[in-house]
């Protein structure tokens, strides 16, 4: 069984004034292919059960800049339930990561991700996401090593903006044995 995702579009607003909001429900499914097609390496599979349009989160564009804070406040919208919850927003200044998440899905499987104005770059970033639910952290570039740097520049799981998708089989084995997935399955 795939595992389920509820997905909240949500728009950001400031002082009452809303956004324009980047995501919809059909890119979120094109991004999801993204997602299915690199976590397939793993045998893994996500599912989206329910897609809602959330209501606006009013936040100064200069508190949007720190990840965690951002994730606290939109997972604090929705108690957790039998679902992953992916927070999709609109792209975010100053924010060099591709969104947050809850390592080990502790205290809950929740994660946000940026619009990033391609399908593949949106999944890419959200695939990445998932990893972090599935306690796969950052790997660590030592860029004095050149073949370390060759093998892992393409990876998910490095930090900041990338366009890498490769797994290792380390990385396939600690999300194949994470919480999320003994949860669901995957
Ligand atoms: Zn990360």
């Amino acid at each position: 069984m795939p595992i389920p995702l509820k997905i909240y579009i949500t728009p950001f607003a400031e002082r009452g004034v809303v956004e324009p909001g980047k995501w919809s429900c059909d890119i979120a499914k094109k991004a999801l292919d993204v997602v299915n097609t690199i976590w397939s390496k793993a045998k893994i599979s996500f599912a989206i059960n329910d897609c809602v349009i959330d209501k606006p989160l009013d936040m100064a564009k200069s508190a949007r800049n720190n990840d965690k804070r951002v994730l606290d406040v939109l997972s604090l919208r929705h108690d957790p339930d039998n679902a992953v919850h992916i927070y999709l927003v609109n792209p975010i200044q100053n924010l060099s990561a591709g969104g947050s998440s809850y390592l080990h899905s502790d205290p809950e499987p929740a994660s946000f991700v940026q619009w990033y104005g391609d399908d593949f770059a949106n999944g890419r970033a959200w695939a990445h996401e998932l990893g972090h639910l599935m306690s796969v952290d950052h790997v660590e570039i030592d860029y004095t090593n050149e073949r370390q740097a060759a093998a892992l520049g393409k990876n998910l799981m490095t930090k900041g903006l990338s366009v890498g998708s490769n797994l290792t089989t380390q990385q396939v084995e600690t999300a194949k044995g994470s919480k999320l997935v003994k949860r669901f399955g995957g």
